[in-house]
């Protein structure tokens, strides 16, 4: 994970601001958080390091922009277009972008913006029930490839069950407030809304509790190197399973296309390898995927990109050429997962769904007698 700050300073926006980090840490050296300024980092991402590289490169993702500042307030309209023609060009780095401003996204996006750009995840924060009821209906509705929420600080119990089932929102992030003013926050209100994160299958993380945190009924206060260890420590964290109504449609779409190709739609599963799947059952099938993917696929880097997926051998190598999710080329051309970085684990569920979509699909064609 990396931060890439291109613009320092804020306006407070609402309750969450109060006990804002980045005016606390300014305070403390003398310096006035509301000058909005470029700093030394606002090209970052195109920086070459001395041996020839970038100085970030894809092992760093994700990259955080503007964590001491707001991506989409008003003093940056002037150097926005800028940021987004690097993070154009960086396809190989994923970007999140985390914002109180969400209503201004559409003064905001680049002219060739279209669906959203592929690499970038746009984050809403919403620490009350107001804020969500106020930003939650802006992100469903604005075209992004990836969504997410974080409600940090969590301030209150907050219902967004009517924004999470849609489907929309990949994951919520949930966490306490920072600080010697630091405002309570309730375990219960954490476990509340990770419920309501598995009920839609959204991914829920727990990232930290804060300095002064509760839990039934008791109020302790947690020393700022302990508050992130003690989320994990709680061991909640969700990770969606992308195998629900809307993913098998987009899988029947993606598979409807691959069919048409002559190259991808030629294969099919021979004989042996039917009758290896019906032993094995698709479980076991599905775990050897995941194997294969993250061994050789997932990586940034893979020497043998484009040949690592052998011909025969296994009924995921044929359904990973059928599905072209063989190499990253073909990853990027017909899935637009840009190589040059490793893949996330949302990436890798959606390709191994993929492949055992193929490989169901493929063994239905065939009855018992013609196996
Ligand atoms: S929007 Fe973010 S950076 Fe700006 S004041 Fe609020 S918490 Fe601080």
């Amino acid at each position: 994970m990396m931060v890439w700050n291109p613009w320092h300073g804020c306006r407070k926006k609402s309750e969450g601001c109060l006990n804002c980090y980045m005016f606390r840490r300014d305070e403390q050296f003398g310096r006035d958080s509301t000058i909005i300024k470029q700093t030394g980092e606002f090209n970052l991402p195109l920086i070459k390091s001395k041996r020839g590289g970038y100085k970030i490169n894809c092992l760093d993702n994700p990259v955080y922009v503007c964590m001491t500042s707001d991506f989409f307030i008003e003093e940056a309209d002037k150097w926005r277009d800028y940021i987004w023609s690097i993070i154009r060009y960086r396809k190989d780095l994923e970007f999140k972008i985390i914002t109180k401003r969400i209503e201004r996204f559409y003064d905001c996006i680049p002219e060739d913006w279209g669906s959203g750009y592929h690499n970038v995840t746009i984050i809403s924060t919403c620490e009350n029930q107001i804020r969500a009821d106020e930003r939650l209906p802006v992100l469903l509705e604005i075209p992004a490839v990836q969504k997410e929420i974080i409600h940090e600080p969590m301030l209150e119990r907050i219902d967004t069950e009517k924004y999470l089932s849609g489907g929309k929102i990949e994951c919520v992030t949930c966490g306490g407030e920072s600080g010697d003013n630091a405002r309570v926050c309730d375990y219960s209100w954490i476990l509340d809304m990770r419920e309501q994160c598995v009920r839609n299958n959204v991914s829920f993380v727990f990232k930290q509790t804060g300095a002064h945190f509760r839990m039934d009924g008791k109020e302790y206060h947690i020393a700022r190197e302990y508050q992130m260890r003690q989320a994990k420590k709680a061991d909640i964290d969700f990770q969606r399973a992308i195998e629900n109504d809307s993913i098998g449609e987009t899988y029947s779409g993606i598979l409807m296309q691959l069919s048409k190709s002559k190259f991808r739609g030629h294969f099919t599963l021979p004989f042996d390898m039917r009758k290896y799947c019906r032993e094995k059952g698709l479980d076991t099938v599905k775990t050897h995927a995941f194997d294969f993917i993250r061994e050789r696929l997932a990586p940034a880097v893979i020497d043998n990109d484009g040949k690592q997926t052998p011909m025969h051998g296994h009924p995921v190598f044929i359904a990973q050429h059928a599905t072209a999710t063989c190499c990253r080329d073909c990853l990027q051309k017909w899935h637009y997962i840009p190589k040059g970085r490793k893949l996330t684990e949302s990436e890798i569920i959606y390709v191994v769904g993929l492949i055992m979509e193929w490989i169901k699909k493929d063994l239905e064609k065939y009855n018992k007698d013609n196996q």
